[in-house]
């Protein structure tokens, strides 16, 4: 057997790096060395529910993930135009009417993570290197040509001619790609380029906490007889707050997550835990003038964690040197799209196959890194966006266009029709086309680029 081209080091096994090794393993097998290092004792995803639109279906179907991953939906997926989320104007106290329902290719696919990532898990070559308790700490390379060393909390180190941070939000690689930039710019007096670079070096809060619960279907439907939630993805909205509920593992739950917002604090950072647990008091009341439903739907659980949500926006750079990011660690973003995941797989479709491509080879894995980072960078960024004004739109801190030509309150039935028309446009990327286009692209340019170096 031959030995493999060059050693690929993937730092992070969440939901991007661990299709990331799918992906190589599909497309370049034992051709290229791989190594999975993750700061965990072993494969964990906290938090319930995702949901799944039809261009990660697409990738994970290129991945013969399709059977697998139906079987754990809530409901088989198909492709035809299934409802969606039925959204819902609910910061009154009367009971409210359902005032849109969005239709989608597929619907919502949703399912447990910690499912999810099993059946990814189960797939990953025998081959690949998998190190746990692994806590990258930083990276460091000795010179252009020669090997990336990660270096790790236990006091090891491990090297690789590439390395891949799929670390998540906070996101050790980013860290130390960001802050040699931001030193690079400084040698070179450029002062307030040194700046701009700093602030990509941790992620910022949005302003805005969700409490994340689960409940037991059966549970909800003997307290609340025919609650919508335990079949239908809903979204009641409302100013400065909305709730967010979908059923999970086949209808035997309902995952849901409440939003608070003080959009004036985007931008702080957050000393501390992202994540702590809270109590029902500190989650149910802010709700207490909503409809009744969103109410019954809260009451039916007493274990509530709250998650600051932070974001990344606008990262200039995805790839330094043989250094690449991927997924969160590139564009943490609002979850108001259910999109993170997917561009994480995304990232790993596209990163994967230029890697496994023939003519890529170690001398020219920068070149190869760049073409990445030039097709995946303003789809990841753009996402960013989209989710971002999402959310505002949800609770009313951002006012459409359209409902500002039409001079139209936003909440009155005029303005909601309106709202559900720039909302379906947000969302519509999920299903506008497919990645292998993105791939298509960027194999272009590979052979391109790589043809004249
Ligand atoms: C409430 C909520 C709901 C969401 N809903 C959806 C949804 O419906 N659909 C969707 O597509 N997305 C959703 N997302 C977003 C999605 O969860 C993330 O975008 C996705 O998990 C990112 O995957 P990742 O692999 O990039 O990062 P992560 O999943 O964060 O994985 C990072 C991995 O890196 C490891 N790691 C971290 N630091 C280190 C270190 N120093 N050294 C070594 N390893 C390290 C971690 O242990 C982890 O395994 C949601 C997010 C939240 C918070």
């Amino acid at each position: 057997m031959s030995s493999p081209r060059f050693r690929v080091a993937i730092c992070g096994g969440g939901i991007g790096g661990v299709t990331l090794a799918l992906v190589l393993g599909k497309y370049a097998g034992q051709g290229i060395q791989v190594d999975l290092y993750d700061a965990k004792g072993g494969f964990a995803e906290i938090g319930a529910g995702i949901s799944i639109w039809k261009r990660t279906w697409f990738i994970l179907k290129n991945l013969g993930l399709e059977r697998a991953i139906g079987e754990i939906a809530v409901r088989t997926p198909v492709e035809s135009p299934q409802p969606s989320f039925a959204f819902k104007k609910s910061d009154v106290k009367e009971p409210t009417e359902v005032f849109w329902r969005m239709i989608s290719p597929y619907g919502t696919i949703t399912v447990h993570r910690a499912d999810f990532l099993k059946i990814l898990i189960e797939r990953l070559p025998k081959s690949y290197g998998v190190h746990f308790n692994k806590r990258l700490e930083h990276y460091t390379q000795e010179s252009d040509e020669g090997p990336i060393t990660l270096h790790f909390a236990d006091g090891t180190t491990s090297q690789a001619d590439m390395l891949v941070g799929a670390d998540g939000n906070k996101s050790p690689t980013r860290q130390t790609t960001y802050k040699n930039l931001s030193a690079e710019a400084e040698k070179q007096g450029d002062l307030a380029e040194a700046q701009r670079l700093q602030f990509f070096i941790r992620p910022h809060w949005t302003g805005t906490y969700i409490y994340r619960s689960l409940v037991d279907t059966e549970k909800l439907l003997k307290i609340c007889p025919g609650h919508p939630a335990a079949t239908v993805p809903l979204v009641y909205i409302g100013k400065d707050r909305h709730v967010v509920s979908y059923p999970i593992s086949r209808g035997k739950l309902v995952n849901f997550g409440t939003f608070i917002s003080d959009v004036g604090r985007e931008g702080e950072f957050i000393d501390g835990p992202m994540v702590v647990d809270v109590s029902s008091e500190e989650t149910i009341e802010p709700f207490a003038d909503w409809e009744p439903e969103v109410k019954a739907l809260l009451q039916c659980s007493n274990k509530y964690s709250r998650w600051a949500i932070c974001q990344i926006r606008g990262l200039p750079h995805y790839v330094s040197g043989r250094v690449a990011l991927l997924g969160d660690a590139a564009h943490a973003m609002t979850t108001h799209l259910g999109a993170g995941a997917g561009q994480a797989i995304e990232d790993a479709f596209v990163l994967g196959q230029l890697l496994a491509d023939e003519l890529t080879t170690r001398s020219k894995l920068e070149t190869v890194l760049g073409v990445y980072e030039e097709i995946r960078l303003p789809i990841g960024n753009s996402y960013v966006e989209r989710s971002r004004k999402t959310g505002l739109a949800y609770e009313f801190n951002y006012t459409p266009e359209s409902v500002l030509a039409a001079g139209v309150d936003p909440g009155s039935p005029e303005g909601l029709k309106l709202l559900s028309t720039f909302v379906y446009d947000q969302w519509s990327c999920h299903w506008g086309y497919m990645p292998d286009k993105d791939w298509e692209r960027a194999k272009e340019k590979l052979h391109k680029v790589l043809s004249h170096s």
